[in-house]
């Protein structure tokens, strides 16, 4: 399988910083190597997809389950494909801890991104708290049961394990715990088919391709390394050199 690699550039990079780093962003990696997947702020997707000069697909970083109405503030799927999303990123561990998005909103999201035609990468992953007290497995079965159901018959979707600790805290998962929990997502998945799983949490070019070498390991989901061209583009190419 081809590695996915892909940037949440969070609340940074408005529409000329998104054209700014496409303008220097020149993977050193061969076509077709990785794929790349872009996750920029509503407000620069039009301005990003403008200006790529790789192939890549974007994705929003959040979407409503409504398909229209008064909700001030969200947008919907079937806004964000008509921007020219065909990803949509569902409870980020941001959205999770900071917004309070529960479990059964992360599954109304991603029954709501697949009815509109996008891809759900729905994100999963344990606060240290759990992961110190033994509850990895429960925590990480239970988050992927909310939405499994919203799954079924869905051609394309993605899973994110990215543990809350390692995120934008410098602190990342080994190759054997991110194999570890990439396992339990993969067997708590069961039947819904071998999507990819991806490692997200202070991925790194120095850390990348050990990660995606580890087993059941399909891909990275970067935040803070993903806003520099350069740094992203080394770490595209960390994974375009890595076994499967
Ligand atoms: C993220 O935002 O999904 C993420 C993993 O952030 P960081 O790489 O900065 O830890």
């Amino acid at each position: 399988m081809v590695k996915v690699v892909a940037g949440n550039w969070k609340m940074h990079h408005g529409p000329d910083a998104a054209r700014r780093f496409f303008s220097r962003f020149r993977p050193k990696v061969e076509n077709g190597s990785v794929r790349l997947v872009f996750f920029p702020p509503d407000l620069s997707l039009e301005a990003a997809i403008g200006s790529t000069r790789v192939p890549a697909d974007f994705g929003v970083q959040n979407i409503h389950w409504e398909a229209a109405g008064a909700r001030t503030g969200e947008t919907s799927a079937e806004m964000a494909r008509e921007a020219g999303a065909t990803l949509a990123l569902i409870g980020h561990s941001e959205r999770r801890h900071i917004f309070g998005e529960t479990d059964a909103e992360v599954d109304r999201k991603v029954g709501a991104a697949a009815r509109a035609g996008l891809v759900p990468v729905v994100c999963v992953g344990e606060l240290l708290e759990e992961r110190r007290a033994g509850r990895l497995e429960e925590v990480l079965r239970r988050q992927v049961g909310a939405f499994a159901g919203s799954l079924a018959g869905v051609a394309e979707f993605m899973v994110a394990y990215e543990p809350v600790w390692a995120i934008g805290t410098g602190e990342t998962a080994t190759p054997d715990d991110a194999a570890e929990a990439h396992g339990i997502v993969r067997d708590a998945l069961g039947t819904l088919g071998r999507a990819p799983v991806l490692y997200g949490g202070s991925v790194k070019p120095g850390n990348a391709a050990a990660l995606v070498s580890a087993p059941d390991v399909d891909g990275v989901l970067v935040g803070g390394a993903s806003l520099d061209p350069d740094v992203f583009a080394r770490i595209a190419e960390a994974c375009g050199g890595a076994g499967s």
